[in-house]
């Protein structure tokens, strides 16, 4: 875990209720509570009449306002460093144009790439710095951020550096993940095994060299990589230290949940077509499923993943906008909450665990963020109201009030409108 951010003290009073994710906490939060934060970690939290005398005197206070708190949120699955936009294509779809039509005539994921190759590190970071604003101004605190679309070695380390400028940049903390192998770039259409050959003997050595990632990230589909492929690349990322993660069965049954319980994956994330009987694998495997709704709009679609059989099998499940500039093109998690609950069958103690401690468990994070309690990070979102269920229900734009970072205020909203940044 990054630990360079500044390490802040608080005692943060006035909780209206306390949302903590902690193992045995009400599900409808505790009220009237204090939470205390030193050197960055959460040192107390329960309710006022439980506070020991003495514990967190010595800190500045923060009032709640009687609103309530909740851990800061986990976007486990973003694509947010990239160059150009794509909103015409988003324009083309509506009036009638299919996806196909538009990839002929070089838009999809290889127009991204294109831009992304032309763009300098500098301007990466430049362009993502306010995606990432946006984020923390909806109350996320730790973002995962995949490369993967560079597609060549140089490219990809150029967007891998670009996350490591960008973490020094902001006061989130950012998860990175290396995902060469998210689409075949053009160049490599005659030689598919020469590609995969290059990703696993000489991308991943040289990512992991560098210290520049901590998962490997496959894309596994029919008009991507193999589930054979798949399984070559993410064995050589286990063998260089990079844990697994899966883009798995989004429009086919492609054999990516198989895989992702085969290697053990911390995630396997879309799953939208992933069999029935998949799902004993995974939850053996301990793997998080990460359901992403946000695709839905931005592709014009209206079946929803089903996150009901995930549960009922005893796999967590986490929700993420998939933030990209094609397929999802929204960095609202609180609204991927709602979508939890409206189309994905979550209920309300679900979709808080799926943007907080089984988002943190998808990132390999599970016993550091997600959860107020004693031993986690002191990150928290301050939301206006007391009523857990606020956030959900009132959709599009929710945000927090005040958002801590490791005992900082990061974020203090006017209250009014909520944060909206640029794209790019
Ligand atoms: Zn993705």
């Amino acid at each position: 875990m990054n630990s360079a951010k500044p390490a802040g003290a608080l005692v943060v009073r006035g909780i209206g209720r306390l949302l903590s994710m902690a193992p045995g906490a009400p599900a409808e939060g505790l009220r009237d509570a204090v939470v205390v934060i030193r050197d960055g970690d959460i040192e107390w939290a329960g309710a006022r009449s439980d506070l020991p005398a003495g514990i967190g005197d010595d800190l500045p206070t923060l009032d709640a306002g009687g609103g309530l708190v909740t851990p800061g949120l986990v976007e486990c699955h973003t694509h947010l460093v990239h160059g150009g936009s794509r909103s015409d294509e988003f324009e083309a779809r509506a009036a009638g144009t299919p996806y196909e039509d538009i990839a002929r005539r070089g838009g999809g994921i290889l127009r991204t790439v294109a831009a992304t190759r032309a763009a300098s590190r500098a301007e990466l970071v430049e362009t993502a710095i306010p995606r990432i604003r946006d984020f923390l101004a909806r109350g996320v605190t730790t973002i995962e951020v995949k490369s993967g679309y560079g597609l060549d070695l140089p490219s990809e380390m150029k967007i891998l550096e670009a996350i490591r400028d960008l973490q020094a940049a902001t006061p989130a903390d950012l998860v990175p993940t290396f995902l060469g192998a998210h689409a075949i770039p053009p160049e490599a259409v005659a030689d598919r095994g020469a590609l995969v050959r290059s990703i696993a003997e000489e991308w991943i050595p040289a990512v992991a060299q560098a210290g520049l990632a901590r998962f490997c990230d496959v894309f596994c589909e029919t008009v991507a990589f193999t589930a054979d492929e798949a399984r070559r690349i993410l064995q050589a990322g286990l063998e260089h230290g990079l844990r697994p993660k899966i883009h798995a069965d989004q429009l086919t049954a492609c054999g990516g949940a198989e895989l992702a319980a085969r290697m053990g994956a911390v995630s396997a994330d879309h799953l939208d077509c992933a069999p029935a009987g998949s799902l004993a694998g995974l939850a053996a495997a301990g793997t998080v499923a990460v359901l992403l709704p946000g695709c839905m709009v931005s592709l014009g679609r209206t079946r929803f993943p089903d996150a009901r059989p995930f549960r009922a099998a005893g796999i967590p499940v986490a929700v993420s906008t998939d933030y990209n500039p094609g397929s999802s093109v929204t960095r609202d998690l609180p609204l991927m909450g709602t979508f939890a609950m409206a189309y994905l069958g979550l209920s309300l103690a679900d979709a808080w665990a799926a943007v907080t401690s089984s988002a943190a468990a998808a990132v390999g994070l599970g016993d550091r963020v997600g959860r107020v309690a004693p031993g986690f990070q002191g990150d928290l979102a301050i939301w206006p109201g007391d009523d857990p269920r606020g956030p959900f229900y009132t959709y599009g734009g929710a945000a927090p009030d005040v958002v801590v970072k490791r005992g900082s205020v990061v974020v203090r909203r006017a209250v009014g409108y909520p944060v909206q940044g640029p794209v790019s």
